[in-house]
């Protein structure tokens, strides 16, 4: 049996920490946090519960599969039910749009837009199906470690035609610009701009449709609390409130990790789950680094940030769905004020979470619970969020009530707000990213740092900077490579 240290205990580190369990290594999870989750970190305040990040599951097999893994049903654990619709998309010019994975839904929305939109639909949903058996079945769980890996599935990336970004792939099928909208707003979801990201992430909305919209009831945090149940019932730690400062490297080889206590734990394997840059750039001396240098970690291009307001309401809004999308009169120049000129613009498209549409159980008796999460720049932009965050907050929340919660002022009970600067300090993500490493071609399977590490024996990564990326399905693939790399005890 081979002691594993585990930094962080998000989606990716659980997922690691459950899978090396069953392998029948010693494993150790050490969270800086006083609670378990990373994104998925659970607020409670003034009797609502709020997830603090991921709402959406889309390929809940990858959690039922944990629980096999020890002979166990997830259902015993945690209830995860389909959501309808998946999602509720609002326009500029008060028209919205709503799908699911029924076709006939879908096409009848779509032409409601635009009728000659529905064979186009059709034909993109006919040419994501080889993208996303590629993409996603084939390849999210398999190691890009040697630069031969890549060479042999580039001829497969061009047919796909990867080298498309999302919006000029979605575009060649549908015409209506609103449509465009709904059909490539995905890449978001994951760090991504949908004019820069691969088209080969346009298989989100497909793997929505394989495997429908899902929602823990409780929360996503129901799904952490299940794993880590899970993972000490089977004899896992779970350290909380425990800062790794440094990753001990002695010949080439991680040893184990260095506490901000000053303890040190030993390990055969050290797994992180913790950003990747940061790690980088802040657990591992510089001389132990060849290839991520600071020079290279400064120059990759990272994901948006997110400004996040959790609020509850002493009211209920029944016309709102559980997840709506809401968007602002420009895309393209909005995303490019995002990732490119990364300015505060004055408009904002935002994500609009309303659980207790699902989940009474979120919210006191006759409450709603939300969160808007606002996609900003990272923190490459110098905005002082010290100073920006009051005045955002208000932009934001006057909007909301003049267009979709009336006198929701009136009927705030509670609210709070994270911003990038809570990304960057309390998830140690570098530059406040929210979904780490951005997604583009350049930055994709071999090109993103490898699940092993290419500068430090032994050390592995799992989590959303490493290959396939970020969201769930990604970070839980990403668990499966590391447990294959490290094989069993
Ligand atoms: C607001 C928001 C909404 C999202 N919505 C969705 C969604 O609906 N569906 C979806 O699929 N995805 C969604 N995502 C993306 C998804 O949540 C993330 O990609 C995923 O949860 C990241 O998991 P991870 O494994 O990379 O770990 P993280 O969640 O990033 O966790 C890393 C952990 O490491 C810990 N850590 C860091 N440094 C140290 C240290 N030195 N010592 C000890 N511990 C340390 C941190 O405290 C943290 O707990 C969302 C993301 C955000 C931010």
């Amino acid at each position: 049996m081979s002691r594993i240290t585990v930094i962080g205990s998000g989606f990716g580190g659980m997922g690691s920490a459950l899978r090396l369990l069953a392998a029948g290594h010693d494993v150790t999870v050490i969270e800086k946090l006083d609670k378990p989750g990373g994104r998925a970190y659970v607020f409670e305040q003034d009797g609502f519960k709020f997830d603090a990040g991921p709402t959406v599951i889309t390929a809940p097999w990858l959690i039922h599969e944990l629980f096999e893994l020890f002979g166990k049903s997830s259902e015993s654990y945690v209830r995860i039910v389909p959501v309808h619709p998946f999602y509720r998309i609002y326009f500029s010019d008060h028209t919205s749009f709503e799908y699911n994975n029924e076709p006939g839904f879908i096409e009848e929305n779509i032409r409601r837009f635009n009728p000659d939109d529905v064979a186009g639909y059709r034909a993109f949903m006919e040419k994501t199906r080889p993208i996303f058996e590629k993409g996603f079945l084939e390849l999210a769980d398999k190691p890009f470690l040697t630069i031969g890996s890549m060479f042999k599935v580039l001829p497969d990336l061009v047919k796909l035609g990867s080298h498309r970004s999302v919006y000029s792939y979605v575009s060649k099928f549908i015409k209506d610009p609103r449509l465009r909208m709904v059909f490539t707003f995905h890449p978001l979801l994951v760090g991504g701009n949908p004019f820069h990201t691969t088209s080969i992430y346009s298989m989100i909305h497909y793997l929505e449709k394989e495997w429908g919209v899902h929602y823990a009831m409780g929360g996503t945090g129901e799904v952490i609390r299940a794993f880590v149940k899970l993972f000490e019932e089977e004899g896992g730690k779970l350290m909380l409130n425990t800062e790794v400062e440094s990753i001990d490297v002695r010949e080439g080889r991680a040893r184990g990790v260095r506490l901000r206590d000053g303890s040190f734990i030993e390990s055969d394997a050290v797994v992180s789950n913790a950003d990747v840059a940061y790690t980088y750039l802040n657990m591992i001396d510089r001389s132990q680094r060849k290839k991520y240098t600071d020079g290279k970690l400064q120059r990759m291009r990272y994901s948006m940030s997110l400004f996040v307001i959790y609020f509850g309401t002493t009211r209920q809004y029944p016309d709102i769905a559980h997840h709506d999308i809401i968007l602002s009169h420009r895309y393209r120049e909005l995303l490019e004020d995002i990732f490119t000129n990364k300015i505060l613009a004055d408009d904002f498209s935002l994500y609009l979470h309303r659980p207790t549409a699902t989940d009474p159980s979120m919210a006191p008796e006759g409450c709603d619970a939300f969160y808007a999460l606002v996609p900003v720049p990272h923190n490459a932009s110098g905005i002082n969020w010290v100073e920006e965050a009051p005045r955002f907050k208000e932009k934001i929340m006057a909007f909301l009530e003049k267009h979709y919660l009336p006198d929701l002022r009136k009927h705030l009970a509670t609210e709070r707000v994270f911003t990038p600067d809570d990304f960057e300090s309390r998830l140690n993500s570098y530059l406040g990213s929210a979904f780490s490493i951005e997604p583009v071609l350049t930055q994709s399977a071999w090109f993103r740092p490898h699940n092993r590490s290419e500068d430090v024996e032994n050390l592995y990564f799992t989590g959303a900077g490493t290959h396939p990326g970020a969201g769930l399905p990604g970070v839980l693939s990403s668990s499966k490579i590391v447990e294959k790399l490290i094989g069993p005890a």
